[in-house]
């Protein structure tokens, strides 16, 4: 039996070093392997969102003119604080995400990298010197650009704050954050700490509460001068709009539908043990998660048997217990993956494996769905050309190298994409040619803090982590000077 009660954590909003109470009431946070409420946090709206650019702004002058070395020393000082917390932050992110404890753990461990790789590149934000006339110096200086407006997704509660509020710190900006309503707590968790570093009043900001006022005030204020958004194309196209009118610089990490094609040269074992890996981290929630499988037509018929193989020893439970998977996030996440499956299979798809709804105890209460393999996809189901987010494998053959690169492009996503291959013809020609912002050869771990993270095409621009992920947070000023 899984642990019930949750640690302790805050449930208010966090505004210019301020605890506060919200203006709109409270909001239940679920825990998807129960179905039950966790705890009640506060909410506020569009009096809260303006309170906190505000105090952002108040506190961007002060923060933006320390020495790098210095807010390098806080981001590193938040960042031992985390490690040393991460037990209690990694069961609250598993109580109301559901994912298993060990990728929990691993979430929180990338903040404490993300927060020090960024710690040190804040003090190489190098401008330029300009070849110039005699007489004239020539510079570029790179500037924070401002308070940022930062909208984040639940599926990596934790990591997807410090992405955006790491390498933003770094460079001389402030923060007001917007998390996902589904996991609030994880994000709060995090102030609690930035607070205890001893962070100035203003320089992170979360504001909880609904996200239509809050992500208006930050995509349309023009005292926010940079909005970063995590989390659906749909409200990225809006939220992208809505940004239009101030001019503001704008990032978007938005959906994925990642092409995961194993070529007949592969390492079969290495092939097939990724994907698993892939696939069932955070159960499929993710935005590079492996979603169309194209397996070359002469192994087929032996990868399938082996990935059905490998899936006896998936197992799904409470997050809390450290099954390879979890629940999906909520009812809607459930029924997206149930309305999927439906479709595929009443236009000719085959269930290998899986296939339904957890509707046993324990998993009765909670958002649990089989870890699944379907066959004999075609373009015409719902599932080949829509982001899955859920446990699904989807098999598609192919026969050449030309026929599963126009395949693996024919979507409007462009983020991840996956390929398996001992050949150094294909390895350069796939590699170049898919439309992806990112691809993994031979290897799905394609995050890393030193590494650009984006899409392309209808998966947003933009990059985070590594040094151009600190660009995204910088105004470029030219300087010339006659002596
Ligand atoms: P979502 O529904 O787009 O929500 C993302 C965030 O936007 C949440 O904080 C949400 O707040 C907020 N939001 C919703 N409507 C809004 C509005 N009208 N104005 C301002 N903010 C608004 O996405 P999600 O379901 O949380 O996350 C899953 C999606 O994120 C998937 O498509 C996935 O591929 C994508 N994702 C992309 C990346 C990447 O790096 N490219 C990484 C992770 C996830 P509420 O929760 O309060 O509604």
């Amino acid at each position: 039996m899984a642990r019930t009660d949750l640690p302790n954590v805050e449930t208010r909003l966090y505004i210019d070093g301020q605890w506060l109470n919200g203006s709109e009431g409270t909001k239940s946070v679920i825990n998807p392997a129960t179905g039950k409420s966790l705890i009640d946090v506060q909410q506020g709206g569009k009096e809260e969102a303006l309170k906190a650019v505000k105090a952002a702004n108040k506190a961007f002058p002060d923060w933006a003119k320390k020495a790098p070395l210095e807010r390098a020393s806080l981001m590193n000082k938040v960042a031992s604080l985390i490690d040393e917390d991460k037990e209690r932050l990694a069961t609250i992110m598993t109580m109301e995400q559901g994912k298993p404890l060990k990728q929990a753990l691993a979430e929180i461990q990338t903040n404490v990298e993300n927060l020090r790789w960024n710690a040190s590149e804040g003090q190489r934000i190098y401008g330029d010197i300009i070849p110039a006339p005699v007489g004239s110096q020539w510079l570029v200086e790179k500037q924070p650009i401002g308070v940022v407006g930062a909208i984040t997704p639940w599926n990596f509660p934790s990591n997807m704050i410090v992405r955006k509020i790491a390498p933003a710190i770094a460079a001389g900006c402030t923060v007001v954050l917007k998390p996902s309503s589904e996991t609030p707590l994880s994000a709060l968790a995090l102030m609690e700490l930035f607070d205890k570093a001893g962070f100035p009043a203003g320089v992170v900001n979360v504001v909880l509460g609904k996200s239509k006022p809050i992500g208006e005030v930050l995509s349309t204020s023009d005292d926010v001068q940079k909005l970063t958004f995590t989390g659906s194309t749909e409200i990225g196209k809006l939220l992208n709009e809505q940004a239009a009118a101030t001019l503001k610089k704008v990032s978007m990490e938005l959906g994925g539908h990642a092409p995961f094609i194993i070529f007949p040269d592969a390492d079969l074992d290495l092939a097939v043990k990724s994907l698993i890996a892939a696939k069932f981290r955070n159960n499929g929630q993710v935005c590079t998660s492996p979603n169309r499988i194209f397996i070359h037509e002469t192994i087929k018929k032996e990868v399938t048997k082996m990935i059905v193989e490998q899936m006896k020893e998936v197992t799904v439970d409470n997050g809390l217990n450290d099954p390879t998977t979890g629940p999906l996030i909520n009812q809607d996440g459930l029924e997206k993956v149930v309305k999927q499956l439906k479709d595929a299979t009443e236009k000719g798809a085959t269930v290998l494996f899986g296939g339904n709804k957890m509707t046993e105890q324990p998993y009765a209460d909670g958002f649990f769905f089989e870890p699944t393999v379907i066959d004999d996809i075609t373009t015409n189901m719902d599932i080949y050309y829509e982001e899955t987010f859920g446990p699904v494998i989807p098999l598609i053959s192919f026969t050449e190298e030309e026929e599963v690169i126009e395949a693996a492009n024919d979507t409007p996503f462009g983020l991840a994409s996956y390929f398996f291959s001992n050949n150094i013809h294909t390895i350069s020609n796939v590699s170049k040619r898919l439309a992806y912002g990112m691809v993994g050869v031979n290897d799905v771990e394609i995050s890393h803090s030193a590494t650009p993270f984006g899409g392309v095409k209808h998966s947003g621009f933009g990059r985070e982590n590594g040094a151009y992920g600190v660009e995204e947070y910088v105004a470029v000023k030219f300087v010339t000077i006659k002596s």
